[in-house]
Formats: C-alpha cells, sequence, structure tokens
C-alpha cells in the first residue's frame, strides 16, 4: 500500500440525533424501521501512481455510516457506505442536500409498505428532490454513497448478504452468481517505474490468483507504451489476457492511431479511448478497431447510457460497458440502464463495473454481469473483497454468511469504520 490510512480530521454529523426520534430504545420499537442519524466522514485514498489524466495524490473518499433503530443479535444495525476511487468525497452535496431530505422525509416513506424495512430504491426519489435533470457527475456519486449504506442497513437487518437482498428486491436473474470474475486492474504509471517494476506487479496478480490484468496506456509515448504492452504480454501465461485503459485521454486522431497499433495484439479490451461523452469518437473508432472497445466508467446516469447506447456504435455482441453502480445513483440505476441495454440488443454480461470493491461485487452478482474491475493492494482498505475470499482462477467467491455488504468480513475496512465512527 503507498499510504497508509489516516483518517482524516473531518467528520461530521449530520444529524445530531434529528433524524428520527431522539428517544430510542435499546431495542427495535413496533414500527417502520428508523433512520436514528448518519455521520459523514471522509478518509484519504491518495496513492502516488497516475494515470493518463490524473495523479491520485489527493484522492479522497466520503465514508457515511446510517444508524438505525433495528436491533439483530443485540447490535444496532449499521449500514455503510462508500464511494469508488476516483471521485473525490461528495461532503458538501451529501450534508446540504442528499441527507437532509432524508432527514426530513416521515420514516413511513422511507419503507418498504408490506415489510416495514427502508426501501433504497424509495429513498433515492426521496434524496433527488428538487434536483433537475442532467448535470449527474457528483451529485450521482454522493446519491450512491447513500445507497450503498442503506443496502448494506437492508441487508443487514433482514440477515441477508447483499447479493441476495438485491436478488430479490430487483430479479434480474433466476439466481445470483456464486463467483464473479474480476480482472486485476493496475499497471498505472509511477515516478520511478521502470518495465521491470511493472512486469514484477504483473506476476505479484498472476500469484495472486488473477488470470487477466490491465495497464494504463495514454501517459507516455504510443512507443514507449507498446513497449509496456509487449513487456507484459510477453510474461502472461497462455489463457491469460492484458486490456489496456487511456482513461478517456486522447482525441479522435490519437484514439484512432492507438487502434492501429494495438490491433496487432490480441488484447481482451481497448478501454476509454476518448473522452466518455464524445460518442461521435466512439462510433468511428468501433468502425476501425476490430477488437473489444470498454467504456462506461464516467457515465452516470441512465440517460448518458441511453445515448451511449444509441449514438456510440458500440457493438452489443463484443463491446464491454463499465458504468460504476457507486458512482451513479447506486443499484435501482443501475438495474434501470440494464433495463435500457437490454431493450436494444445488450447482455447484462456484456457489463463489467469499474470500482473493485465490495458493493461492485454484490452488484455483479447479483445482476448476472459478466465481472467486476478489481484493484489487488491499492486503493485499500476500500478496494478488494472480504478477506478470507482469495481469488482463484481469476475469480472471487461470494461471502454467503456475511449480512450486508460484508465489510465486516474486511479487517482494514471494518477497523476503519469503527475508528470514523465511534
Ligand atoms: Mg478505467
Amino acid at each position: 500500500m503507498d499510504n497508509p490510512v489516516e483518517v482524516l480530521d473531518k467528520i461530521v454529523t449530520l444529524t445530531n440525533g434529528r433524524i428520527g426520534p431522539s428517544h430510542l430504545a435499546d431495542e427495535q420499537e413496533k414500527g417502520p424501521m428508523r433512520i436514528t442519524d448518519v455521520k459523514v466522514a471522509e478518509a484519504p485514498i491518495g496513492s502516488r501512481f497516475s494515470n493518463a489524466v490524473i495523479d491520485f495524490s489527493r484522492m479522497t473518499v466520503s465514508v457515511i455510516a446510517v444508524e438505525t433503530d433495528v436491533v439483530v443479535a443485540g447490535e444496532r444495525v449499521v449500514g455503510y457506505g462508500f464511494n469508488s476511487n476516483g471521485r473525490y468525497a461528495q461532503t458538501g452535496i451529501l450534508t446540504e442536500r442528499v441527507l437532509p431530505r432524508l432527514r426530513d422525509a416521515a420514516s413511513e416513506v422511507l419503507v418498504d409498505p408490506e415489510t416495514g424495512i427502508l426501501d433504497p430504491v424509495t429513498a433515492r426519489a426521496v434524496m433527488m428532490t428538487n434536483e433537475k435533470p442532467g448535470g449527474h457527475g457528483d451529485r450521482a456519486v454522493a446519491v450512491g454513497i447513500v445507497d450503498m449504506a442503506l443496502w448494506d442497513a437492508v441487508a443487514k437487518a433482514t440477515g441477508r448478504p447483499l447479493y441476495q437482498a438485491l436478488h430479490d428486491r430487483f430479479n434480474l436473474v433466476d439466481k445470483p452468481a456464486e463467483s464473479v470474475w474480476v480482472y486485476a486492474a493496475g499497471g498505472y504509471y509511477y515516478p520511478d517505474g521502470t518495465l521491470g517494476s511493472l512486469r514484477d506487479e504483473i506476476r505479484s496478480y498472476l500469484d495472486l490468483g488473477y488470470r487477466d490484468v490491465k495497464i494504463k496506456i495514454g501517459g507516455a509515448s504510443l512507443a514507449s507504451d507498446l513497449e509496456r504492452i509487449e513487456g507484459v504480454l510477453a510474461i502472461l501465461p497462455d489463457g491469460c489476457r492484458l486490456a489496456v485503459d487511456a482513461n478517456g485521454r486522447f482525441d479522435l486522431p490519437t484514439a484512432l492511431s492507438y487502434a492501429s497499433a494495438l490491433s496487432a495484439y490480441d488484447l481482451l479490451w481497448y478501454e476509454e479511448p476518448c473522452d466518455p461523452l464524445d460518442y461521435l469518437s466512439h462510433a468511428v473508432l468501433a468502425e476501425e478497431y476490430p477488437g473489444r472497445l470498454a467504456t462506461g466508467e464516467n457515465l452516470f446516469a441512465v440517460q448518458e447510457v441511453r445515448n451511449l447506447a444509441r449514438h456510440a456504435g458500440l457493438r452489443p455482441h463484443q463491446d464491454i460497458l463499465q458504468m460504476d453502480p457507486s458512482l451513479s445513483y447506486g443499484a435501482a440505476e443501475y438495474a434501470e440502464m440494464l433495463g435500457c441495454l437490454c431493450a436494444r440488443g445488450w447482455q447484462a454480461a456484456r457489463c463489467c463495473p469499474h470500482g473493485g470493491h465490495l458493493y461492485n461485487l454484490a452488484v455483479a452478482a447479483a445482476f448476472g454481469l459478466g465481472g467486476c474491475e478489481s484493484y489487488p493492494r491499492v486503493f485499500e482498505p476500500f478496494g478488494g473483497f472480504v478477506d478470507e475470499q482469495p481469488i482463484e482462477d481469476g475469480r472471487v467467491r461470494l461471502a454467503n454468511d456475511l449480512p450486508g455488504i460484508g465489510i465486516e468480513g474486511k479487517a482494514a475496512l471494518h477497523d476503519l469504520v469503527r475508528r470514523l465512527f465511534r
């Protein structure tokens, strides 16, 4: 890990007890599940590497704790949420807009009327009150953080792992997957990086059980990037594949130059060649590049995905879509994205979310997605999966004995949230 996690001295208790009744008993009272408080904090996940567009030295993440009046096995149910790496902490939007709307909503409005359990789908609508269409960006991240925490709380309150709770709520596939394909996303640009250190890094991922890996491109010259690609391909065993990621850096001529050069290799995919909203450039590339294209991690709403499907010329039978549920309003929005895509000939198996953490893994299993990104050893402790579930032959099994997201099964993350919110 590049930076040991230090908790920032910036914890906001949003409600000071103003959500729900202030006279809660130790045990759950009869009536709907209630949110009793929401705490908001920031933590750094800075690293000393860069991709083609940003360096991660000042990257932060929001972490929230949604406290409820439900008690299970003597412990009050608390749902935790955080955002994927790559987008900064969202304290302002959370504390000034999104969470006050939850605070001001009657408890009865926020629950499933049949079960009395919190309903994150309804909560999303409440959080979006008085928000105009468009302009998703950071607002989608803030709502996604709360969505994660609410789903964690709901799953814990009902004694189910998150993937089961999501499956039961949305019913998109017959049954959730028991394991999910993951690939090791690394190969960043380090100030002192060499081809040797890149190869050592890739070897370490193979040793961890990954089969497929990804490295960055676009942060160096084409010649240098091709050297990196060939250096990695030379050490990959048969059957292991390499993807490359330009992080939206290129204009169309540069993207085409890279596409021409990359066509010489049997790559897993060519990711985010151009700006994520430049659909026409994607359409031109899709005509020219015979291999798989991947994009979508910087689309944050159904309408943006609909536009991509309409205008970007991507090929439903081969290309990959990487929208990140935790950055884009959460599970319900993601389910709507899948509905939009399926109506246009895509299958959920062609979706593989950015993010590399427990929540997106659960969504992938629950919704029948093709896989999930993973960042071995970086973005810890938010990145990665349950400690006791190693990567085996490029797949990770879902922990079926941990209610909720599974934070309690990831010691470093569990320790962090306990220190943040004690
Ligand atoms: Mg990417």
